[in-house]
Order: C-alpha cells, then structure tokens, then sequence
C-alpha cells in the first residue's frame, strides 16, 4: 500500500506516524508546501515573544526523524488530484499514485479585499515566513495596526503587545472575538485590552491602505481617522486550502466534508486537521474546527482507517469535534464551548461581575448545557467542558444553574458521576 499525505502540518505529520506505527510495511509519502521542516503555526506567538527560537516551532526535533520512519518527505504543492486514477499531481512536475490519500492542507489566510493589501509592511501571521517579516518591522515603540481581533487575532496581540509595540487594533464587528463571544464577555475582553494599553476600535473598518513616508503605511478607517503606523497585521480570518479539489468529485462544503472514519464521499481518500469538515455531536451538525486538538484527534483517526483500507478490521471513529476554544488576552482567561449562542426554544442564564473582571453565560437545550461562555472564571473551565461535550443530563440541577450559573461544579459533581461520565469528563477537567 502506498499512502500519500498532503500538507505537513501537526495533522499530516501526526497522521504519518499513526500510519508508520499500524503499517510497519507500507509507503508513506508526506508532501509539504513550505520550505521550512514541519513545524507548528501556534508555536508562532512564543516566537515573536522572543520565548522559543525558530527550533522551538519544529513538531519533530532531529533532522532524521521522518527518514528514520521511512517517511518520504516531498517540498511539493498538490496542484490536481485524479480520483479515478487514484493519482496526484505535484507543482515540481511530479505525480504520485496512491492506495489511500490523506488531505491534510490546512488553511490560508483570508485577505481582506481593501486596496493596498499587498504593500510591503502587510503582513499576514500565519507561517514561519510570515513571522519572520513580523520580527524585522515590529521592534519595541513600532506602531502597529492589526486588522482583526478574532480567536488568532488575540492570540497575536499577545505577542505583538509583549514585543513593546504600540499596538492598535480594529475589529469590524462589535466586540472582540464576535465568533466565539457574546457581547458582555467581548466587550469586557475590549476593556480588560485597553486598559493595558491598546487601542482597540470596534465596528470599524480598514478602507485602504497606501504607502506613507519612510516605508511606513497610512491606514484609513471607517470612523475618519487615518493612522501612519510602520506595520499592519491582517488577521482577518481562514479558509480551507483546498482550492486544488475542484471539480474532482471530492464532496467539500466549507472544508472536505468527512464521515466518522473521516472519510470523504470517496472511498479511500481522509481528510484532517483545518481543511476537513467533521461531524460535531453537539451541535449535530458538520464544522470545520481549526484548532490542533481537533486537527491531532482527526489526523490520528483518519490514519488508523488508512492503514485498514481493504483489509479486515474494526474502523475507528472520530468521536466529535466539539468547539473549544480557550484564550488568554494579555492575562485575562476566557472560554467558549459547544454552542455558545445558544440554540432556539433553550434557556439561558448569564452572570456578570464587572468589577471583578468575571462573567459566565450558559446556554441550555432541556437539561443539557449545550454551550457555555466565561470570562475570568476559570475554576469552571474543566467541568464546562465536561458538561458540554458529554451532554450531562442535569435534571434539577438545570434550575440551580439557571438561579446561580456559578454552581458548576457541585451540577457537575453530581450529574457526571451519577451517569458514568466520570472518567471522561474529569480527563477533560484535567487536560482543560
Ligand atoms: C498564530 C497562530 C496561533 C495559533 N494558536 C493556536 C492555539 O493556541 N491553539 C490551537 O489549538 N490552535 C492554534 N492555532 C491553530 C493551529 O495552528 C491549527 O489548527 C493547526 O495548525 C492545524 O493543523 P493542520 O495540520 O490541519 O494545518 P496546517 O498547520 O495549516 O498545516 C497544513 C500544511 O499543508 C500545507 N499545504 C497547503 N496546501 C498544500 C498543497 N496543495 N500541497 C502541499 N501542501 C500544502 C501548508 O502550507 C501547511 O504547511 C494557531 C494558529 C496560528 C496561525
């Protein structure tokens, strides 16, 4: 059998190894766009806070790790893909035929469309390549605007502000992380953020951008001011690398869509990681979740059913990708799982303790907490997380919830351990 890996990546490099370890016999190609060896995009914020070198960012330390496993590592962009002829094509002019095939691409960074984007001094912070352009213009006292404040974006922030810059930060929505937070959390985060400094306008745009003096850059907004700054960061979102799958028959909605196997609609051909869309079992419907927990599990799975394609066995099976999401802003802890906006006919108890920097919004569907939001609070994050993605039946404890969201943890003491969650809710109150 031979298996062929697309992107290089936490999903590909983890999925080649899985594979390795199950087929002791079998080839396996790993082919990666990027100069760089493989390497972790969320390492990249320890970079530029000057706490990791570049080494730090490698997934595998040792140069002969991936020929000790005799991985067969090609620097190649997949470029077409013939599903009939179970045949890849590479941009080195390469093809490569394959037994199964594993579509692990990740994302690419979307950019806005406003003129000036492709200025010097724009920069995306996505790849190696990226951070090192981030590294040359953002020294400490560099006036730098950043173009979005979404779950990466406040990841960036961090760093940007612990390099020293001046730090401005416009978000079109209005609050800060609008995708993961609801707005009392994601104004509180907006306030927590200024009061350390930064500038932050919400519901606000970049209109253009143009070449200022001394390589600096005038970056127009919507609210009429103009800012001459010497970087500006666009974190303004992703979206599956998948372009190269058109018209080949591969079932992609947002991302490859996947069945539990994380399996596509052709038989023989996974995807994993940034660029699948999975099935989630609490919200019940198929999400592409871009985080490397997530990416991790479904490169493991979709590798233990690669190494048994036509052969005997039992599958494995993805057992849901719930949205996690879990972000420190400049010191301040805030979550969200599962589905955070709540969903119609539920219930909903919210709790805000402004002074105390606090707040905690729960959502309900019958007695289950289906999604849940905190700010500040974060001896609740293990069991949040517990409750939503094993679905606990609260019974009466929904009540308690709903008249003091801050019970929990005695709610979940007492309905996980009743229903048997135990073992997996308290792994996930651990690792959480
Ligand atoms: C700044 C930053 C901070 C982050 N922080 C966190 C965090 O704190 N927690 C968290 O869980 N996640 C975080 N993430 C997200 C996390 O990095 C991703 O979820 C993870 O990288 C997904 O892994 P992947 O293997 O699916 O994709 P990727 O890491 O994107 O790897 C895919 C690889 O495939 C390559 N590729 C693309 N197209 C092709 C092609 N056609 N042919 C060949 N190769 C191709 C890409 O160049 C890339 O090297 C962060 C990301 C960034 C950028």
């Amino acid at each position: 059998m031979h298996h062929v890996i697309l992107g290089a990546g936490p999903a590909g490099v983890i999925a080649a190894e899985t594979l390795r370890r199950q087929a002791p016999d079998d080839r396996i190609t790993l082919v990666g766009d990027e100069r760089e060896a493989p390497y972790s995009r969320m390492a990249i914020p320890y970079l530029l806070m000057g706490n990791i070198g570049e080494e730090g960012t490698l997934l595998r330390k040792g140069a002969r790790h991936y020929s000790d496993l005799r991985i067969e590592a090609v620097q190649a962009k997949a470029i077409q893909l013939d599903t009939k002829a179970k045949q890849v094509t590479l941009d080195n002019g390469q093809s490569l035929a394959f037994d199964t095939l594993l579509i692990a691409t990740g994302s690419n960074p979307v950019s806005a469309p406003i003129p000036g984007m492709d200025l010097p001094g724009v920069e995306s912070c996505w790849t190696l390549a990226d951070a090192r352009a981030i590294q040359a213009r953002a020294a400490k006292g560099a006036r730098v605007l950043q173009m979005g404040a979404g779950f990466i974006g406040c990841i960036i922030l961090e760093a940007l502000a612990a390099r020293g810059v001046a730090l401005t930060v416009v978000e079109m929505g209005d609050r800060m992380v609008p995708r993961m937070m609801g707005p009392a959390a994601g104004g509180m985060i907006k306030q927590w953020v200024e009061a350390k400094g930064v500038a932050v306008f919400t519901g606000t745009r970049v209109e253009s951008i143009t070449q200022g003096k001394d390589k600096t850059l005038d970056v127009k907004l919507s609210n009429g001011k103009t800012l001459n700054v010497d970087l500006v960061i666009s974190a303004t979102g992703v979206k599956p690398a998948i372009g190269f799958l058109e018209k080949t028959g591969v079932k992609c909605l947002q991302g490859v869509l996947t069945d539990e196997h994380m399996q596509s609609n052709v038989p023989g051909i996974y995807a994993a990681g940034d660029c699948a869309e999975a099935f989630d079992k609490v919200s019940g419907t198929t999400v592409v979740s871009a985080i490397q927990p997530n990416a991790a599990e479904q490169a493991r799975v979709a590798a233990l059913n690669m190494a048994l394609q036509n052969r005997p066995g039992k599958r494995a099976v993805l057992r849901g990708v719930t949205q996690i999401n879990v972000l420190d802003t400049l010191g301040l802890i805030s979550t969200s799982f599962g589905n955070w906006q709540g969903v119609s006919g539920g219930q909903h108890a919210e709790l805000t303790d402004a002074p105390a920097w606090r707040h905690l919004s729960l959502q309900f569907q019958d007695d289950v907490l289906v999604g849940c939001n905190s700010v500040g609070w974060t001896e609740h994050v293990g069991v949040m997380r517990g409750l939503v993605e094993g679905q606990v039946k609260l019974g009466g404890w929904k009540d308690e919830l709903l008249k003091d969201p801050t019970q929990l943890v005695p709610a979940y003491l007492a309905c996980a351990q009743a229903q048997g969650h135990w073992s997996g809710a308290d792994d996930a109150r651990r690792r959480a």
